[in-house]
């Protein structure tokens, strides 16, 4: 089954707003079994509606729309789903009286205008809205189908959710993914280990998404038992550079590991600012296995809140692994935890001491002292820098706490 997606609103031609819904409405059809083959933008404009509308229909079984369903004269989707369908919009009395239903239980006057969303294409169906006034609409054009839903990320869900559980069953497909993720390892790297020891049979697909310094590896395709295979022999080859499967997230994957351990962490962060301590208390009942943390920003609150010795800091400066060594020493035996976690580095858009942007040093400790330093140059701007860094801490602790 053929799918095209059609995102309505200026704003979305004029950047005000990021098209989510077009790759929201993408992977979720996908997941259903419908294959996305056209997915465009168009502005509030009937005769450009029509013509997208039209257009989509040339290639697709399945067309859903979101965004232009609201009671504004700039609201135009029910006009032009009304045209391509050749079905003149007729006003529903029971979306009526459901409208003023809703205003009444508001406690608002409903202005006249809101009615346009009590107006169906004839033949076409209204889709419930739990989450707000405007109506989705399922319409039958020939044999092929139109849902135009609403433009609201949250409302679009809502009454999305039927439609993907119609499509699905058309479809007859059941598609299930398996994902490893990986940690400190490049896109390309990942590629090259996968592919030399899997390959990938008709119908599975395979791709690799990196973002947050992580990469997936996800297969999709309709025998969970063949993904699973791949995805074993994925991670074999990867090795040590998996921190998990499917829905684990790294934050999870370090306190499964702590837990297990019976062992706790503190950390101490620079560039950071606290984005290391806030991902390790993402959870609930993170405080089983996080005791705190300390933002040493400024270089002598990295003696006085840290320990670190002030030789250390001035013989190799704020930005150094021995700093990061001795701020993960220091913060481990402060706040009495198992292990401590250290960041230092330039997020930039200055360097610092001579150190470039992107500079990070990751440190461990452990019981015994000092048990891994990691040092590198992190790609991107000051925002990523510092999630990269956060990521390579978290994926460092993994690594030493799957080692010990
Ligand atoms: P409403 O009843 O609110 O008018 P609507 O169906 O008419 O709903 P739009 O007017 O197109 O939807 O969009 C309303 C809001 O929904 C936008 O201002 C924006 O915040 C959000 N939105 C619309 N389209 C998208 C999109 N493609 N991606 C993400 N957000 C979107």
């Amino acid at each position: 089954m053929r799918g095209a997606v059609l995102a309505v609103g200026d704003e979305l031609l004029l950047g005000d707003i990021v098209n989510t819904n077009a790759a929201w409405l993408g992977e979720q059809l996908a997941a259903v079994g419908v294959q996305v083959v056209h997915s465009a933008a168009v502005g509030d404009d009937v005769p450009r509606l029509v013509t997208a509308l039209r257009r989509a229909l040339e290639d697709a079984d399945v067309v859903v729309l979101s965004g232009g369903l609201g009671p504004t004269v700039d609201d135009l989707t029910r006009d032009a789903v009304a045209l391509v369908a050749d079905a003149p919009l007729q006003r529903s009395a029971a979306l009526e009286e459901h409208l003023r239903g809703l205003f009444a239980a508001y406690g608002l006057p409903m202005p006249e205008a809101n009615l346009r969303q009590a107006d169906v294409p004839r033949g076409a169906r209204a889709l419930d809205n739990p989450a707000g006034t405007a109506p989705g609409l399922r319409v039958e054009v020939g044999d092929q189908l139109v849902f135009a839903l609403p433009g609201p990320p949250h409302e679009l869900r809502a009454v999305a959710a039927p439609v993907l559980a119609e499509l699905a069953e058309l479809s007859g497909a059941r598609l299930f993914t398996r994902t490893v993720h990986c940690g400190m390892t490049g896109e390309s790297q990942v590629a090259e280990l996968v592919e030399a020891a899997v390959s990938v049979p008709e119908g599975v697909a395979l791709a690799y998404l990196a973002g947050g310094g992580v990469v997936r590896v996800r297969f999709t395709g309709e025998q969970d038992a063949v993904l699973r295979r791949l995805a074993d022999a994925a991670a074999a080859a990867l090795g040590d550079a998996v921190w998990g499967r499917d829905a684990d997230t790294l934050a999870g994957v370090v306190h499964g590991l702590l837990g297990r351990a019976g062992a706790t962490v503190a950390v101490a962060e620079s560039l950071t600012g606290g984005l290391l301590g806030a991902a390790l208390t993402e959870l609930p009942g993170s405080s089983a296995g996080f005791r705190g943390g300390v933002v040493a920003y400024a270089t002598e609150l990295k003696e006085s809140l840290a320990g670190v010795p002030a030789t250390v800091l001035a013989e190799h400066g704020a930005v150094s692994p021995e700093t990061a060594a001795a701020l993960a020493c220091g913060v481990r035996e402060r706040l009495g935890a198992t292990y401590g976690v250290a960041l230092t580095g330039v997020a930039g858009p200055d360097e610092q001491e001579g150190r470039p942007v992107g500079t990070v040093h990751a440190a461990v400790a452990g019981p015994d002292g000092l048990l891994e330093v990691r040092s590198g140059r992190l790609p991107g701007d000051r925002e990523r820098v510092r999630l990269l860094a956060v990521a390579r801490g978290l994926d460092l602790l993994r690594r030493v706490l799957q080692a010990e």
